[in-house]
């Protein structure tokens, strides 16, 4: 009943992050039942949630003939990652809920896959690479560190998003604290 997903670059796996979902409902852009709808962010155009599938959104109809995006393209311009990974992670890749903005990370200068919600082991081992960028990318110390990693939950009050750089493999965590 279903054909595979269309493959996303910056975020492989949208079924596992949960941004993409099994369902029967009809594409608000292609009419049709595809039987996968994107459950995540929608930016512009009208309403638009729960009613776009996959396919639409990787190939650029939905933002072409919806006005429609996913991702903020700022973080990764002020990264300065070329200008079409920055369209292509804003409008043909599923985003991500967060508690505020997201903010899409950058790495070796392209734009990072996003993964999901860390898991409380990645947290717990995380690498010393992967706390240090984490460091600078939010202007943090140990004690910022201890905040955010101790207690850890995904979905908690501080959450943390796993991205993985393309090129050098390394692990950043995207921070989001309610
Ligand atoms: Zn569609
Ligand atoms: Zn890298």
């Amino acid at each position: 009943m279903t054909d595979s997903l269309p493959p996303f670059t910056y975020h492989p796996d949208p079924l596992a992050t949960g941004a993409v979902e099994a369902r029967a409902a009809v594409c608000a852009c292609c009419g049709k039942a595809r039987g996968f709808i994107y459950v995540g962010p929608v930016y512009g155009g009208r309403d638009l949630d729960n009613a776009l599938c996959p396919w639409c959104i990787a190939d650029g109809s939905a933002a072409a003939k919806l006005d429609a995006s996913f991702a903020d393209p700022s973080p990764l311009e002020r990264a300065g990652v070329a200008e079409a990974i920055v369209q292509q992670v804003h409008l043909r890749t599923p985003g991500y809920v967060s508690w505020q903005q997201e903010s899409w990370l950058a790495h070796c200068n392209d734009a990072c896959e996003f993964h999901g919600d860390a898991t409380e082991s990645e947290v717990r081992t995380a690498s010393p690479e992967t706390k240090s960028h984490w460091l600078s990318e939010y202007d943090q110390d140990e004690e910022g560190w201890a905040w955010a990693s101790q207690g850890y939950k995904p979905g908690g009050r501080s959450d943390l998003y796993k991205f993985v750089c393309r090129h050098c493999g390394l692990v950043a965590f995207g921070w989001d604290a309610c």
